[in-house]
Order: structure tokens, then C-alpha cells, then sequence
């Protein structure tokens, strides 16, 4: 599914919401590449870049990295030839400052399928699931020890099912920071959910769909919609100038 016109997705929802699990699944079926603000971050931090040491200072806390580190890490990586077709974008924008500037970017000036999806999830959920939360440094892979297992342990260590590499809980999964990073959540994603619903781009999927149904919802929302290259004729019949809402 190549040939759909350029896509942006940006997945919302608080943090343990499956985002990233759900990212990867998207990222296979549209043929747009992930960008998740998070791993980036992270990866910086391991490479103790310049970067690195400014993030890991909010990151540790549970806070947002400023607005213009990640204003500059964004449009460097949209500039990227592989986004031509489009994005996925997971962990951004976290506030309206950051909707805002998406918004004002020429990368999306013309954009007809642009779909901010909200993956939500009670409070408990979260504080249980990110307590169970596993990552794979390397290839990023998520894992959960009650829903999604590693496949094997070494010494009492898991391990990831697609490269080996000794998983690790992340520094800011401890309970604390967790608690931390939901007021955050809800003080600035709150805003920016209201600015994405009065663009008319909102998607809610709600508590109640099951975890393993979640990408089905979401392949469901974004077909309905979906608008293709011209030269797939039979779909274009579904394109209408009301969806063009975004441009
Ligand atoms: P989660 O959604 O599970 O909280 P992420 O991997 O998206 O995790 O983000 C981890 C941390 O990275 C955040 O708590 C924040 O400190 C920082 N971060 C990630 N994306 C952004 C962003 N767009 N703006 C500001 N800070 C960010
Ligand atoms: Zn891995």
C-alpha cells in the first residue's frame, strides 16, 4: 500500500498506550517511516552526544525536552528524501506549541491525508504497564511482560526476539517519573487534542477496543479516508474536497 498520496499519522495518547508497538505496525503496512521523537532522544543520550546531555536532563524528570530542540531534530529529519511519502510520527507533537509549529511546516502544506489518532488508556493501565515495560536499545523493539514476553532469558535477563540484545527498563519507567510524566501528559496533550479536533483530523480510539485490535482500528480509520495517487482510478472516487481539510 505505496501509492496512496503523502501520509502523515501522528499517534497520541498517553504514555504505555502502545504507540510505539502500534507505530511499528504502521510503518510496515503504509511504507512511511517512524519517527519517534522518544527513541531519538534515547539514542542520543546512549551516544552521549551534545544532544544527549541536553535531553537527558528533562528526560530523567519525566519532563518535555524544550520546544526548539525538538522543533530542530523535526525538521531535520522530515528534509530526509525517505519521508517524501509521507510519516508516522510517535511521542510528537507533545503540545499546541509543537501542533502549532507541525502546522506551520511547508513539508505538510499540501497534505490531504494527515489523521492524528488518539490511542487512549485509563491511569492504572499505565502505571501497570510501563512497571512491565522492556526495550530493546538496539533495534527498539517493546516488549511487556504481561501482554508481549520475550521469547528467552539469559541469566535471568530477557532478551529481544529479533536481535538478541539484553533488553533494559527504561530510566524514566521507573513509578515516580511514570506519575510525573502522566501530569505532564494530561496538562499539555489536553490543548493540543482540542486544537487537533477543531482541525477536524481527530481519530479516538477508546479504551474498550482490545490491545490486539487497536491496529485494526487504526488501519480502519485511515482507509476510509485514505487518498490514492491518481492513477489508482477506483479509489480516487472516494477522494472529496471535504477531506482536503488539512491544506
Ligand atoms: P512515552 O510516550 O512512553 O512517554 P517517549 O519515548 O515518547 O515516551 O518520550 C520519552 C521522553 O522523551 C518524554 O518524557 C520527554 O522527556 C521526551 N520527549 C519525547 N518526545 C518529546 C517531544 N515531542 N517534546 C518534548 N519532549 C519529548
Ligand atoms: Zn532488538
Amino acid at each position: 500500500m505505496t501509492n496512496h498520496k503523502k501520509l502523515i499519522i501522528i499517534l497520541l495518547g498517553p504514555p504505555g498506550a502502545g504507540k510505539g508497538t502500534q507505530a511499528k505496525l504502521i510503518e510496515d503496512r503504509y511504507n512511511i517511516p517512524h519517527i519517534s521523537t522518544g527513541d531519538i532522544l534515547r539514542d542520543a543520550i546512549l551516544k552521549n552526544s551534545a544532544l544527549g546531555k541536553k535531553a537527558n536532563f528533562y528526560m530523567q524528570k519525566g519532563d518535555l525536552v524544550p520546544d526548539n530542540i525538538i522543533f530542530d531534530l523535526i525538521e531535520n529529519r522530515v528534509d530526509q528524501p525517505e519521508c517524501k511519502n509521507g510519516v508516522l510520527f510517535d511521542g510528537f507533537p507533545r503540545n499546541v506549541r509543537q501542533a502549532k509549529m507541525l502546522q506551520n511546516m511547508d513539508y505538510i502544506k499540501d497534505c490531504e491525508n494527515f489523521f492524528a489518532i488518539l490511542i487512549n488508556i485509563p491511569d492504572e493501565e499505565v502505571i501497570k504497564r510501563l512497571s512491565n515495560r522492556r526495550y530493546c536499545p538496539k533495534c527498539k523493539s517493546i516488549y511487556n511482560l504481561i501482554h508481549k514476553i520475550p521469547k528467552r532469558k539469559v541469566n535471568g535477563v530477557y532478551l529481544c526476539d529479533y536481535c538478541g540484545t539484553e533488553l533494559i527498563i527504561r530510566d524514566d519507567d521507573k513509578v515516580e517519573t511514570v506519575k510525573n510524566r502522566l501530569k505532564v501528559y494530561y496538562d499539555s496533550a489536553e490543548p493540543m487534542i482540542d486544537f487537533f479536533r477543531n482541525l477536524s483530523v481527530l481519530h479516538i480510539i477508546e479504551d474498550t477496543v482490545l490491545q490486539e485490535d487497536v491496529f485494526h482500528e487504526i488501519t480502519k480509520i485511515i482507509e476510509e479516508e485514505l487518498i490514492y495517487e491518481p492513477s489508482d482510478r477506483h479509489k480516487l472516487s472516494f477522494a472529496s474536497s471535504e477531506r482536503q481539510k488539512w491544506s
